[in-house]
Protein backbone atom coordinates (compact mmCIF):
# COMPACT_ATOMS: atom_id res chain seq x y z
CA UNK A 1 0.00 0.00 0.00
CA UNK A 2 3.08 2.30 1.07
CA UNK A 3 4.54 1.21 -2.14
CA UNK A 4 1.62 2.00 -4.33
CA UNK A 5 1.26 5.47 -2.81
CA UNK A 6 4.43 7.02 -2.96
CA UNK A 7 4.29 5.25 -7.04
CA UNK A 8 1.47 7.22 -7.86
CA UNK A 9 2.66 10.20 -6.22
CA UNK A 10 6.24 9.61 -8.55
CA UNK A 11 4.31 8.86 -11.64
CA UNK A 12 1.95 11.89 -11.47
CA UNK A 13 5.18 13.79 -11.14
CA UNK A 14 6.96 12.01 -14.16
CA UNK A 15 3.99 12.40 -16.20
CA UNK A 16 4.30 16.67 -16.05
CA UNK A 17 7.78 16.40 -16.83
CA UNK A 18 8.03 17.37 -20.49
CA UNK A 19 8.89 15.13 -23.42
CA UNK A 20 12.46 14.80 -24.13
CA UNK A 21 12.82 16.62 -27.95
CA UNK A 22 16.06 14.16 -28.54
CA UNK A 23 13.44 11.04 -27.83
CA UNK A 24 11.18 12.50 -30.65
CA UNK A 25 14.08 12.54 -32.90
CA UNK A 26 15.31 9.27 -32.29
CA UNK A 27 11.62 8.35 -32.40
CA UNK A 28 11.09 9.71 -35.89
CA UNK A 29 14.15 8.56 -37.48
CA UNK A 30 13.98 5.29 -36.36
CA UNK A 31 10.44 4.17 -35.95
CA UNK A 32 8.51 4.38 -39.03
CA UNK A 33 5.05 3.73 -37.14
CA UNK A 34 5.74 7.13 -35.11
CA UNK A 35 5.01 9.30 -37.70
CA UNK A 36 1.79 7.71 -38.45
CA UNK A 37 0.05 8.49 -34.83
CA UNK A 38 -2.54 10.56 -34.35
CA UNK A 39 -2.28 13.70 -32.28
CA UNK A 40 -4.48 12.19 -29.06
CA UNK A 41 -3.09 8.82 -29.86
CA UNK A 42 0.68 10.34 -29.48
CA UNK A 43 0.03 11.67 -26.15
CA UNK A 44 -0.66 8.38 -24.63
CA UNK A 45 2.27 6.82 -26.28
CA UNK A 46 4.64 9.63 -25.28
CA UNK A 47 3.16 9.54 -21.33
CA UNK A 48 3.93 5.56 -21.56
CA UNK A 49 7.25 6.04 -22.97
CA UNK A 50 8.74 8.22 -20.77
CA UNK A 51 7.07 6.94 -17.43
CA UNK A 52 8.24 3.17 -18.41
CA UNK A 53 11.60 4.62 -19.68
CA UNK A 54 11.82 6.51 -16.24
CA UNK A 55 10.42 3.90 -13.47
CA UNK A 56 11.95 0.49 -14.85
CA UNK A 57 15.75 -0.51 -13.74
CA UNK A 58 17.61 -0.57 -16.72
CA UNK A 59 20.87 -2.88 -16.68
CA UNK A 60 23.29 -3.64 -19.43
CA UNK A 61 24.31 -7.33 -19.27
CA UNK A 62 27.53 -9.35 -21.71
CA UNK A 63 29.58 -5.94 -21.80
CA UNK A 64 26.58 -4.16 -23.00
CA UNK A 65 26.33 -0.40 -21.60
CA UNK A 66 22.60 1.02 -22.13
CA UNK A 67 22.61 3.95 -24.34
CA UNK A 68 19.62 6.52 -23.37
CA UNK A 69 18.74 5.51 -27.62
CA UNK A 70 18.45 2.04 -26.69
CA UNK A 71 16.25 2.78 -23.67
CA UNK A 72 13.78 4.73 -26.26
CA UNK A 73 13.32 2.16 -28.64
CA UNK A 74 12.98 -0.54 -26.24
CA UNK A 75 10.52 1.35 -24.12
CA UNK A 76 8.73 2.94 -27.61
CA UNK A 77 7.34 -0.85 -27.97
CA UNK A 78 6.15 -1.15 -24.85
CA UNK A 79 4.34 1.73 -25.19
CA UNK A 80 3.58 1.13 -28.64
CA UNK A 81 1.21 -1.69 -27.91
CA UNK A 82 -0.42 -0.17 -24.57
CA UNK A 83 -0.58 3.35 -25.34
CA UNK A 84 -4.59 2.95 -24.96
CA UNK A 85 -4.28 0.47 -21.50
CA UNK A 86 -3.72 2.01 -18.28
CA UNK A 87 -0.25 2.71 -17.10
CA UNK A 88 -0.56 0.30 -14.76
CA UNK A 89 0.08 -2.44 -17.12
CA UNK A 90 3.34 -2.47 -16.62
CA UNK A 91 3.66 -2.54 -13.13
CA UNK A 92 4.90 -5.68 -12.07
CA UNK A 93 7.83 -5.40 -14.58
CA UNK A 94 10.65 -3.56 -12.32
CA UNK A 95 13.77 -4.15 -14.52
CA UNK A 96 15.05 -4.87 -18.16
CA UNK A 97 18.40 -6.38 -18.50
CA UNK A 98 20.00 -6.17 -22.09
CA UNK A 99 22.84 -8.11 -23.49
CA UNK A 100 24.31 -7.29 -26.44
CA UNK A 101 22.99 -10.05 -28.91
CA UNK A 102 21.68 -13.45 -27.77
CA UNK A 103 22.45 -14.92 -24.61
CA UNK A 104 22.39 -18.29 -23.24
CA UNK A 105 19.16 -19.41 -20.81
CA UNK A 106 21.08 -19.59 -17.42
CA UNK A 107 21.16 -23.29 -16.93
CA UNK A 108 20.26 -24.33 -20.60
CA UNK A 109 23.29 -23.15 -21.77
CA UNK A 110 22.80 -24.82 -25.34
CA UNK A 111 19.46 -22.71 -25.72
CA UNK A 112 19.47 -19.47 -26.76
CA UNK A 113 16.82 -17.10 -26.35
CA UNK A 114 16.85 -13.89 -28.20
CA UNK A 115 14.37 -12.31 -25.08
CA UNK A 116 12.26 -13.57 -22.42
CA UNK A 117 9.60 -12.09 -20.10
CA UNK A 118 9.99 -13.36 -16.65
CA UNK A 119 7.76 -13.54 -13.81
CA UNK A 120 9.45 -12.20 -11.84
CA UNK A 121 9.42 -8.76 -12.27
CA UNK A 122 12.92 -8.82 -14.86
CA UNK A 123 12.25 -9.18 -18.87
CA UNK A 124 15.75 -10.28 -20.74
CA UNK A 125 15.84 -8.53 -24.19
CA UNK A 126 18.64 -8.90 -26.95
CA UNK A 127 19.91 -5.79 -28.45
CA UNK A 128 20.46 -7.37 -31.92
CA UNK A 129 16.82 -9.21 -32.06
CA UNK A 130 15.48 -5.98 -30.90
CA UNK A 131 17.11 -3.83 -33.86
CA UNK A 132 16.14 -7.26 -36.08
CA UNK A 133 12.89 -6.28 -35.27
CA UNK A 134 12.41 -2.71 -36.26
CA UNK A 135 14.56 -3.15 -39.49
CA UNK A 136 11.87 -4.51 -41.03
CA UNK A 137 8.66 -3.38 -39.74
CA UNK A 138 6.35 -5.09 -41.43
CA UNK A 139 6.96 -8.49 -41.14
CA UNK A 140 5.06 -9.22 -38.30
CA UNK A 141 8.73 -10.38 -36.44
CA UNK A 142 9.56 -8.15 -33.64
CA UNK A 143 11.05 -9.05 -30.55
CA UNK A 144 10.01 -6.25 -28.56
CA UNK A 145 6.57 -6.49 -29.26
CA UNK A 146 6.67 -9.62 -28.50
CA UNK A 147 8.03 -9.75 -25.36
CA UNK A 148 6.06 -6.73 -24.07
CA UNK A 149 2.79 -9.08 -25.23
CA UNK A 150 4.31 -11.85 -22.65
CA UNK A 151 4.49 -9.34 -20.03
CA UNK A 152 1.00 -7.73 -20.71
CA UNK A 153 0.14 -11.42 -20.42
CA UNK A 154 1.26 -11.95 -16.95
CA UNK A 155 -0.04 -9.15 -15.57
CA UNK A 156 -2.89 -10.51 -14.11
CA UNK A 157 -0.68 -12.88 -12.65
CA UNK A 158 -1.08 -16.05 -15.05
CA UNK A 159 0.93 -16.69 -17.82
CA UNK A 160 -1.43 -18.21 -20.10
CA UNK A 161 -2.00 -15.97 -23.41
CA UNK A 162 -5.24 -14.08 -21.75
CA UNK A 163 -3.96 -10.74 -20.64
CA UNK A 164 -6.39 -8.69 -18.31
CA UNK A 165 -9.30 -7.84 -19.76
CA UNK A 166 -11.70 -4.74 -19.31
CA UNK A 167 -14.77 -6.35 -18.50
CA UNK A 168 -15.66 -9.57 -17.36
CA UNK A 169 -17.64 -10.58 -20.30
CA UNK A 170 -15.19 -10.14 -22.38
CA UNK A 171 -13.55 -13.29 -21.39
CA UNK A 172 -15.85 -15.76 -23.35
CA UNK A 173 -15.38 -14.13 -26.88
CA UNK A 174 -11.38 -13.74 -25.67
CA UNK A 175 -11.34 -17.84 -24.99
CA UNK A 176 -13.47 -18.45 -28.04
CA UNK A 177 -11.84 -16.31 -30.66
CA UNK A 178 -7.94 -17.02 -29.34
CA UNK A 179 -9.08 -20.74 -28.99
CA UNK A 180 -10.22 -21.59 -32.57
CA UNK A 181 -7.01 -19.20 -34.23
CA UNK A 182 -5.14 -21.18 -31.86
CA UNK A 183 -6.51 -24.67 -32.82
CA UNK A 184 -6.13 -23.80 -36.25
CA UNK A 185 -2.55 -22.49 -36.10
CA UNK A 186 -2.00 -26.18 -34.64
CA UNK A 187 -3.58 -28.08 -37.60
CA UNK A 188 -2.00 -25.78 -40.17
CA UNK A 189 0.93 -24.21 -39.07
CA UNK A 190 2.16 -22.96 -42.32
CA UNK A 191 -1.44 -21.39 -43.97
CA UNK A 192 -2.36 -18.83 -42.42
CA UNK A 193 -1.03 -15.04 -41.45
CA UNK A 194 0.82 -16.16 -38.03
CA UNK A 195 3.78 -17.49 -37.86
CA UNK A 196 3.97 -21.22 -37.08
CA UNK A 197 5.56 -20.88 -33.66
CA UNK A 198 1.89 -19.39 -32.10
CA UNK A 199 1.10 -23.16 -32.23
CA UNK A 200 3.76 -23.63 -28.82
CA UNK A 201 1.04 -22.98 -26.24
CA UNK A 202 -1.67 -20.14 -25.79
CA UNK A 203 0.93 -17.89 -24.29
CA UNK A 204 3.18 -17.95 -27.51
CA UNK A 205 -0.04 -17.49 -29.28
CA UNK A 206 -1.08 -14.49 -28.12
CA UNK A 207 2.49 -12.95 -28.27
CA UNK A 208 2.65 -14.14 -32.18
CA UNK A 209 -1.00 -12.84 -32.98
CA UNK A 210 0.52 -9.17 -31.49
CA UNK A 211 3.44 -9.22 -33.60
CA UNK A 212 0.63 -9.55 -36.66
CA UNK A 213 -1.67 -7.26 -35.24
CA UNK A 214 1.10 -4.48 -34.95
CA UNK A 215 3.15 -5.16 -38.04
CA UNK A 216 0.88 -6.59 -40.29
CA UNK A 217 -2.47 -5.73 -39.08
CA UNK A 218 -4.24 -5.21 -42.66
CA UNK A 219 -2.85 -8.81 -43.75
CA UNK A 220 -4.34 -9.98 -40.15
CA UNK A 221 -8.17 -8.45 -40.72
CA UNK A 222 -8.37 -10.00 -44.23
CA UNK A 223 -7.32 -13.81 -42.88
CA UNK A 224 -8.81 -13.25 -39.35
CA UNK A 225 -11.17 -10.75 -39.05
CA UNK A 226 -12.65 -11.73 -35.92
CA UNK A 227 -9.08 -12.16 -34.14
CA UNK A 228 -7.91 -8.98 -35.08
CA UNK A 229 -11.37 -7.44 -33.51
CA UNK A 230 -10.93 -8.79 -30.72
CA UNK A 231 -7.24 -7.82 -30.26
CA UNK A 232 -8.53 -4.25 -31.67
CA UNK A 233 -11.15 -4.42 -28.84
CA UNK A 234 -7.91 -5.29 -26.38
CA UNK A 235 -5.05 -3.16 -26.93
CA UNK A 236 -7.67 -0.04 -27.85
CA UNK A 237 -6.34 0.63 -31.12
CA UNK A 238 -7.15 0.42 -35.13
CA UNK A 239 -4.14 -0.41 -36.49
CA UNK A 240 -5.23 -0.68 -39.78
ZN1 LIG B 1 7.46 -15.94 -26.61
Amino acid sequence: MVFWLFRSWRRRRLIRRPFPGHWRKILEDRLPFYNKLEDEERDSFHTHLKVFLWEKHWEGAGGLEVTEEMKVIISAAAARIARALPLSVYDRLRELVIYPSHYFHPGKEDTVVMGQAHHFGTLVLSWDAVQKGIAIPDDARDTAIHEFAHVLDAADGVFDGTPLLEKGRDYPIWAEVMGQHFAELQQAPFRGCLRAYGAKNEAEFFAVATEAFFETPQQLQNCAPDLYDVLADYFGVEPV
